[in-house]
């Protein structure tokens, strides 16, 4: 009856839709969740689009994803710049000359990195081996005690002498005044909300809410010739070779009366005892005002916690450290002898991917697969 049965109406399986789509076959999505766009689904509260499911701001380098979202939104022109909190001082991320400044007083790109190499040379680090000594020796002692380790060990549960060092990487360290948090050629926010854009890539593909695949697996196979599933790998197998872990995050939302109560879309608590991760003030990935141009009165937040991920839980984050990297092994391993599954996407691929790379290889698969 259909071509393709997507179950996940996230980033990777409503890509995968559309291109389907385009090439004309016949698709049917099935989300377990009341709603499409996965993780980045957003609602419109208060006339602010709302990330439900955690701050996402599109960043790439990839011109021809870029162009790919491109046609199905508008992006506005939002950068992202957090500000670390620690202890009620304030410091410009990622880490940067205005950083450097606050922490040590050092005026020129020279002075700091100085300061960096001295910290670098006393914690004896040659070769880094997890995130604690990669953070040392890209930015020295101070500013991983104060920006980097507290912050970490809530987001990561675990401490950092056992987390991999790429999970830091990820931020740029810069000797220039440079508050853009990404190294990205391309940059910003869909206008209208995620959930938009989302909905016209499943334009032309049947969709079906609530509806959890897993639990009604054999009916749902027979509908179609060919499977691409979206949730996590571990899940599918019905965890028989034990549990992948994740970590799981937790918003409390709020709608405040006050037109402004961090002056920024994402503030980091980046000491250890704050129980938040961060608290993000969803207005100001639109600059303050409704689609209309409108300045808005009201606004809304969320502080984030993060939690380790229990069954039952939302899985957000894999922990790609080696133990989990082997289990995941063994799952594709399985994954490979079912002919007729397409495994992809974060859950799919247990991977901490970026939303430009889930589009990425979607993109790539639909095509292997599309022709
Ligand atoms: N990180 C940190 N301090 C911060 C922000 C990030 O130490 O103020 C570290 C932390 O280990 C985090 C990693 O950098 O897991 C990657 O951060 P990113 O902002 O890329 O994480 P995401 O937005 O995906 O949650």
């Amino acid at each position: 009856m259909y071509d393709y049965l997507i179950v996940g109406a996230g980033l990777f399986g409503s890509v995968f839709a559309a291109e389907a789509v385009k090439n004309g076959k016949k698709v049917l999505v099935v989300d377990r969740r009341p709603n499409i766009a996965g993780n980045v689904y957003t609602e419109n509260i208060e006339g602010i689009q709302v990330h439900k499911y955690g701050a996402h701001i599109f960043h790439t380098n990839d011109k021809r994803v870029w162009s790919y979202v491109n046609s199905f939104a508008e992006f506005n022109r939002f950068t992202n710049s957090p500000v670390a909190n620690y202890k009620g001082e304030l410091y410009s991320l990622p880490f940067n000359m205005y950083t450097f400044n606050k922490m040590w007083g050092v005026v020129t790109p020279e002075e700091a990195a100085a300061k960096i190499e001295e910290q670098r040379r006393e914690a004896g680090i040659t070769e880094p081996k997890n995130l604690e000594e990669q953070a040392i020796s890209l930015v020295g002692t101070d500013i991983y005690e104060k920006l980097i380790k507290g912050y970490t060990e809530k987001q990561w549960g675990r401490p950092c002498t056992e987390l991999p060092a790429f999970i830091i990487r990820r931020l740029p360290v810069r000797y220039t005044f440079d508050n853009n948090y990404f190294n990205a050629l391309y940059q910003g926010i869909p206008i209208g909300g995620y959930t938009k854009m989302v909905s016209h890539m499943l334009e032309g593909a049947e969709v079906r809410l609530s509806c959890d695949y897993l639990k009604m697996k054999d009916e749902l196979d027979s509908l179609a010739d060919k499977v691409i599933y979206t949730g996590p790998i571990d899940e599918y197998f019905g965890y028989s070779l034990g549990c992948l872990e994740y970590r799981s995050v937790r918003f409390e939302t709020e709608v405040l009366d006050k037109p402004n109560f961090q002056g920024n879309a994402a503030v980091n608590y980046t000491d250890r005892e704050t129980p938040w991760t961060r608290i993000i003030e969803h207005k100001w990935f639109e600059f303050g005002k409704d689609e209309a141009g409108n300045d808005l009165p009201k606004t809304v937040i969320s502080r984030e916690y993060s939690s380790e991920w229990k069954v039952g839980d939302e899985p957000y984050y894999p922990v790609n450290d080696e133990k989990n990297g082997a289990l995941y092994q063994e799952y594709r391993k399985l994954a490979d002898r079912e002919k007729k599954v397409i495994f992809g996407g974060r859950l799919g691929e247990y991977k901490y991917y970026d939303m430009d790379k889930v589009i990425a290889s979607a993109l790539d698969v639909s095509a292997r697969e599309l022709g």
